[in-house]
């Protein structure tokens, strides 16, 4: 019988890198060259309309229509210049992908003819008929409007020969849609707070830029193979598959020389990104077999994290060029490593000082130790925030399993960064210091940046490590949206710094010189953060104690993680800092246990799927074969007292097939029944409860008679790629 898996990997013998022709080109003579960046617009906007669109990136102040009319008008020169005819407002609704609505640059003359056109209004403002994006309920299917609006502060690109302008996504009533505007929001609130605290130590700062270097993890699958597990196909994940005899035991994977095939893939997708004008530095094989990641030099926040959403789209595009598939999906393989997106985050100032840095002498370290508190003590009061941000059904199977830090937040600090608050901690005294002490603290601060330089010290377990000049928040999925952790903790760290402040001009007011209030705040900080500071290993079940003991939360469970959005500390905490209203808070948790919710009603129906229509028949042909010979073997040694000893093997192998098939049937019955009771559950987060602990777990018990049948069933009969051809085929 010709399986397509067979075909699959017949097709697969076919393959060979095919690299691009016009390697070799220096990068810097092309990059960006699709991006409509400030030196474009200098070329192609007027003197006015230039000053006018700088101004409201620096500033944020609008754009006026007149004005947007004379940028428009520019925009579309450059755009046609290189090939557009066609222009979208890109945007990040609430799903895992950016979306896009291509419009041609055409319209009507009195004529009957068509000319090029492309007005200030279509480009700042847009009506899309935006009713299927999720809207958590905010858009009633009679108000489905929504809008979307031009971000000035991320460039517009061309793609193929569409020009994208970078936009948000509201409702008609305003209230948020997407990820960028309460991305924004964040940022705006964490770049005042931050100037208004670099004023206890530098008056000429006057704006704080937040920074985010994001890794890129993936799994590459050839196409052929890929199309020939549908569970892959629907889910991006395996949902059966015994795992290969060899797969990342040996660790010679990690860092080992990249196969052909999957460089020419590479450098044809960062060509297209370097003409983006994203700054990708870095790429290398992953632990897993067929994993790979690829990593930019940071940027801010905002622009970072469209290049990361533009990134995965291009990578996906160009993988089909090279009949591979990507997968960004945080587990796509059972029992191997699962793929993460670290989102590294600073904190930098306008006079050219990264916060999370040490810096040269006491004042400068003192503004270090500050920030650096400040983001801890953050971090130690919305522990369940950060989870909720980043926990969703794909990422839950990847925490707390092979090399991922579990869902518990712990801080790593690294050793000599500890020795110093610990130091702090005994030094500083509760009462006035005498100039004696205040001379020898500040030269211990004074110390800072020796000891670190060349004490970086790495620990690849903690899922928020501080590694030197910034902080890596590694829980983060390798499919997320990094918007949604960037909004939590850019907003959180606004609300802490705003706090800092209010205690430090407390006690300034009540006399206390200005030094020492902040140093008294540092050291109660200090206090209040130890239980969040942990540098032994993350993966460790003696650390899932030790954090219970401590008060840590460890939540891997989506519906209840989602929780920590509606509490009144978090409903607080967004609304001081005008991220998010309660009902958009509502909303979003909502659109996620919704989102939790079809990701587990696909996998369980896809599951059924398989497991009905494909293996249970091939596990009944094997199983035929085998009674035929048993059959044939009675109609010959049936009369022999050794016929037994002769088939008593197939015997058995008929009874085991039939056991897991029966099983498989039974099972799969029970799955139906569980999602039968919890479709009927009207309340979001009851129906998202139901599936995470009556359809989920039916899942695991399927898969383990797949796989037991797996490993007994001939292998020319076997209809799906192995997990050992997924893995190693290439
Ligand atoms: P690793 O050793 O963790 O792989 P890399 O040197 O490859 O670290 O850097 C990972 C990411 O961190 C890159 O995107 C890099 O640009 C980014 N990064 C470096 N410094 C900072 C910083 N100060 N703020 C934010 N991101 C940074
Ligand atoms: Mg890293």
């Amino acid at each position: 019988m010709a399986t397509l898996r067979f075909f699959a990997l017949k097709e697969l013998l076919k393959r060979k890198p095919m690299y691009i022709d016009e390697l070799g080109k220096l990068t810097s003579n092309y990059f960006g060259k699709n991006v409509f960046d400030k030196a474009k617009m200098k070329k192609f906007l007027s003197k006015e309309a230039y000053e006018h669109v700088m101004e409201a990136i620096e500033k944020g102040s609008r754009i006026d229509r007149k004005m947007a009319d004379q940028i428009a008008l520019g925009m579309r020169a450059w755009a046609i210049d290189n090939g557009a005819t066609h222009y979208t407002h890109w945007f990040h609704p609430l799903t895992d992908a950016t979306a896009e609505k291509h419009d041609a640059f055409i319209d009507l003359d009195s004529a009957g003819g068509v000319v090029e056109a492309f007005s200030g209004k279509l480009l700042v403002q847009q009506e899309p008929d935006a009713s299927s994006f999720p809207s958590g309920g905010i858009r009633n299917t009679f108000e489905a409007r929504g809008y979307t609006a031009w971000d000035v502060s991320s460039p517009a690109f061309i793609v193929g020969t569409t020009l994208c302008l970078p936009t948000i996504f509201v409702s008609y009533t305003g209230e948020a849609l997407d990820y960028k505007m309460p991305l924004l929001k964040a940022l705006a609130a964490v770049d005042k707070a931050a100037v208004d605290v670099c004023q206890y130590f530098d008056k000429n700062v006057s704006k704080v830029t937040s920074n985010l270097g994001w890794e890129q993890e993936y799994f590459l699958v050839d196409e052929a193979l890929f199309m020939a597990r549908p569970d892959l196909m629907l889910t991006e994940r395996t949902l059966m598959g015994h795992s290969s005899s060899k797969d990342q035991q040996l660790e010679d994977h990690y860092f080992s020389s990249i196969p052909e095939r999957v460089i020419a893939y590479m450098e044809d997708f960062e060509r297209e990104a370097y003409l983006l004008g994203i700054p990708l530095k870095t790429r290398h094989n992953e632990v897993a077999p067929n994993q790979f990641e690829v990593a930019p030099i940071f940027e801010e926040v905002n622009l970072a994290n469209d290049h990361n959403q533009l990134v995965m789209d291009v990578m996906k595009k160009i993988a089909r060029k090279h009949n591979f598939r990507v997968l960004f999906h945080e587990k796509p393989f059972k029992g191997i490593n699962g793929s993460g997106k670290h989102n590294n985050w600073s904190l930098s100032t306008d006079t050219g000082v990264n916060l999370l840095s040490p810096g040269k002498n006491p004042r400068t370290n003192m503004q270090f130790l500050t920030f650096l508190l400040n983001v801890m003590k953050a971090v130690h009061e919305h522990q369940d925030l950060l989870l909720a941000s980043i926990l969703t059904a794909s990422n839950t199977h990847r925490l707390g399993a092979n090399e991922a830090p579990p869902s518990i937040i712990s801080i790593f600090l690294g050793h000599e960064l500890n020795r110093v608050l610990d130091e702090l901690e005994e030094t500083v005294p509760d009462k006035k210091m005498t100039p004696d002490e205040k001379t020898s603290i500040k030269l211990n601060i004074g110390k800072i940046p020796e000891i670190l330089l060349d004490n970086t010290d790495r620990n690849r377990t903690s899922p928020f490590a501080f590694t030197g000049n910034r902080f890596e928040y590694r829980a983060v999925g390798s499919s997320a949206n990094c918007a949604s952790a960037m909004i939590v903790l850019n907003t959180v760290v606004a609300a802490q710094l705003k706090k800092f402040k209010a205690e430090v001009d407390g006690l300034v007011e009540k006399g206390i010189k200005k030094d020492e209030a902040i140093l008294q705040t540092l050291k109660k900080y200090i206090k209040e953060t130890k239980n969040i500071r942990f540098d032994g290993n993350g993966y460790s079940q003696e650390w899932v104690e030790e954090a219970a003991r401590r008060g840590l939360f460890n939540i891997n469970n989506v519906p209840e993680a989602l929780e920590a959005y509606l509490k009144d500390k978090s409903i607080k905490v967004f609304g001081d800092n005008d991220v998010f209203s309660k009902i958009e808070l509502e909303a979003r948790v909502e659109v996620e246990l919704e989102k939790f919710t079809k990701k587990i009603q696909i996998e369980s129906r896809v599951l059924g799927d398989i497991a009905i229509n494909h293996i249970v028949p091939t596990g009944v042909a094997y199983m035929n074969t085998l009674i035929q010979n048993v059959q044939g073997l009675k109609d010959i040694f049936g009369n022999e007292s050794d016929f037994q000893e002769l088939a008593g093997d197939r015997l058995d192998l008929i009874r085991k097939t039939s056991y897991h098939i029966q099983n498989i049937k039974n099972k799969v019955h029970d799955m139906v029944e569980a999602r039968k009771v919890a479709n009927k559950e009207e309340d979001a987060h009851q129906k998202a409860h139901l599936y995470d602990i009556s359809v989920r777990p039916c899942l695991d018990d399927i898969r383990y008679h797949v796989d037991k049948l797996e490993l007994i069933v001939d292998n020319e009969m076997w209809p799906l790629p192995k997990y050992r051809e997924l893995l190693f085929a290439r």
